[in-house]
Order: structure tokens, then C-alpha cells, then sequence
């Protein structure tokens, strides 16, 4: 009941439109006339889903684990970074459907702090979306950015809100690890959703070899490729000869350097 003069802002369900009635300090919360789960951001009402765990802890390691021992990292860093802790939580993101014509998109913000920005590349289709169920409450974390500031966010990068037209926070469980390698702290954070790791930084396997031997292969063949145009230039078979030495230099040099960039990518 509303007592006369007193002017709370009404709260609509974004589902049926039933008024809703949140305690003070309440920001998850169950429609009871239609049972749908709805987040409160000032006096916004969204749609409030969360991704289902399919990952368990040791799930999670071993997708760690194979991250590590993939082509992105050093070479064996499975093997060389020490585990330095774990933590799981459902971390909450903005979840924005963007219609261009025909065409839909997917647009998610991290609605909290985080130092994995990676995380905007989550993949999310819609039909993994679950009702938020209050027994995650304990395990997740609020949104500390506000709705609004998402949209900004998206206006920033050209996306005009008239084309968002479905806006929500999605609760994704997430792993967080930190491991140390060579004296250095690292994140990395493994989606228990799909498995797939994220991390900003991490110990890369080193370009300067490989940018060395790319150097090197540019130089040799523009040697070997300069042959026949001397060759032309200093009397009539000049050419031929140089064309010779153009195609013997290169079918020498090219196993050679293709061996070279082996061997660098064994030892990277
Ligand atoms: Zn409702």
C-alpha cells in the first residue's frame, strides 16, 4: 500500500509488467507473478541470466593446463609456472543484443572490475542463458558498473542505443588463476561455461627469432634475385647465368632456412 504523498518510482517486471516491490538494498530479484529473475539498476529493471557451470575444478586445471601447453604461450609453461591460487565466482557482464537490419549481435561489457578485458570476447549464445537462481547469490559477485555507464561505453564505440534491443546482466561462472613464472604474478581465467582461457598478459612465446629469420630469408633472396638483373647488365649471357645462380642459391637456401625456423620453434 502506498501511503498518499509518498512517491516511490514504480518498478515494473520486464517479463509481464507486474509491479515490483524490492527491500531496500535489493537489486536481485524473482518477478512472483511470473517467476522471471530481474536485476535493479538505480530504476532500471533487466532480465538477470546466468551460464550454467559445466566445468568442475579439476575440468578447469586441466583447460589450464592445455592453454599452457598450447602455441601462444612460452614453451612449457605447463611445466614451469608454479599455481599460485584459485577462486571461482559467477562474475556478472552486461549483456546487449544489437540489431542491425537482419542481423543480430552480441555485445557483453564486464560489469565489474577485472583485469581480464579479454572477457568481452566470451562466447555467449543466447539459448545458454539460464534464470538466475538466488541459490548463486552467495557465489556472485554484484555488478559495480552501472548499466548506464555500459551504454556510454557503447556509444564510445559507434553503437547507437536505438539498436540495442535487448539489454541484461548475465552472471558467467568463471575460474580465476594465478600462477608465477619467472618471478612474475599472472592471471589467467577459465570459462567454466565453454573451457575457453582468457588472459591479457601472459608469458608469450618470443617474436625476435622468428622476426630475425624472416629478416634474414628477405635478404638472401633479394641477393640471389639482384643476380640475373646484373648478370644483364654486364654482357649478353650475363643473364642466364645469374638466373642459374638465382634458382641453384635459392634451392639451397630455402631448406636451410626452413630449418633454421623449425629449430627456433623447437626451442621458443
Ligand atoms: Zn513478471
Amino acid at each position: 500500500m502506498d501511503t498518499p504523498g509518498q512517491s516511490t518510482p514504480s518498478i515494473n517486471c520486464t517479463q509481464c509488467g507486474g509491479e515490483l516491490h524490492p527491500d531496500e538494498d535489493q537489486i536481485f530479484l524473482t518477478c512472483p507473478y511470473c517467476g522471471s529473475t530481474v536485476f535493479l539498476d538505480k530504476s532500471q529493471v533487466v532480465f538477470h541470466w546466468s551460464l550454467a557451470a559445466t566445468l568442475n575444478d579439476n575440468d578447469a586445471r586441466g583447460a589450464l593446463a592445455r592453454w599452457m601447453s598450447g602455441n601462444q604461450t612460452v614453451k612449457d609453461l605447463d611445466k614451469k609456472a608454479t599455481l599460485a591460487g584459485k577462486s571461482f565466482e559467477y562474475f556478472p557482464v552486461w549483456y546487449f543484443k544489437r540489431r542491425q537490419g537482419t542481423n543480430e549481435t552480441i555485445i557483453l561489457q564486464p560489469a565489474a572490475a577485472t583485469s581480464v578485458s579479454e572477457l568481452q570476447r566470451l562466447p555467449l549464445a543466447a539459448g545458454d542463458l539460464e534464470k538466475y537462481n538466488p541459490s548463486l547469490d552467495s557465489q556472485a559477485r554484484p555488478p559495480s558498473v552501472p548499466l548506464e555507464t555500459a551504454i556510454q561505453w557503447l556509444s564510445q564505440r559507434q553503437v547507437p542505443s536505438g539498436e540495442i534491443v535487448e539489454r541484461a546482466l548475465v552472471h558467467i561462472p568463471l575460474y580465476t588463476f594465478k600462477y608465477g613464472y619467472q618471478g612474475k604474478t599472472y592471471t589467467a581465467v577459465v570459462d567454466g561455461a565453454s573451457g575457453q582461457v582468457f588472459a591479457n598478459i601472459f608469458p608469450a612465446k618470443a617474436e625476435a627469432p622468428y622476426a630475425l629469420i624472416a629478416l634474414l630469408t628477405a635478404v638472401i633472396f633479394l641477393c640471389l634475385a639482384s643476380a640475373p638483373v646484373i648478370g644483364a647488365m654486364t654482357n649478353g649471357a650475363g643473364f642466364a647465368i645469374g638466373a642459374g645462380i638465382l634458382l641453384i642459391g635459392g634451392l639451397i637456401a630455402a631448406p636451410i632456412l626452413i630449418g633454421l625456423a623449425a629449430w627456433i620453434a623447437s626451442k621458443v
